[in-house]
């Protein structure tokens, strides 16, 4: 597992957040990135596919 620190806006610190899938759209997947110490989100991201048969 990857840990990603992000700045939480309710501890006021960087913490070593969760990824969680929260969407899967056409242009990705849509992730958030959760505090495990309280839970709060600190963001999220939109990691596309890579691009298959596209040659
Ligand atoms: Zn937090």
């Amino acid at each position: 597992m990857e840990a990603t620190l992000l700045a939480c806006p309710r501890c006021k610190r960087a913490v070593p957040v969760r990824k969680r899938l929260l969407l899967v759209l056409p242009e990705g997947d849509k992730y958030e990135y959760v505090c495990p110490q309280c839970g709060s989100t600190c963001g999220t991201t939109v990691e596309a596919p890579p691009p298959m048969g596209r040659l």
